[in-house]
């Protein structure tokens, strides 16, 4: 009879995933600063930070009819 040794080492890791740098959510942390925002008259869109929403206005048209873009953001969380 022969045995099998099936023995699963844990301590050793997946050396093959260079996949940490990816998983790095810089892109998230940046929009937490900055929201976007959209224009409801020129459908312009831009981001800006999240302080300065008092005063915002749409830098291309001027209008302040402008409101926050979470469409990206909604989708996610809707589709997930
Ligand atoms: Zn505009």
């Amino acid at each position: 009879m022969e045995e099998q040794p099936i023995k699963q080492q844990p301590s050793q890791g997946p050396a093959e995933e260079p996949a940490e740098e990816r998983q790095k959510p810089e892109v998230q942390e940046n929009e937490s600063k900055y929201v976007k925002y959209i224009c409801a008259k020129c459908n312009y869109k831009f981001s800006r930070r999240r302080t300065s929403s008092a005063s915002l206005r749409c830098p291309y048209c001027g209008s302040k009819n402008v409101s926050e873009d979470t469409f990206n953001l909604n989708r996610l969380i809707d589709e997930s």
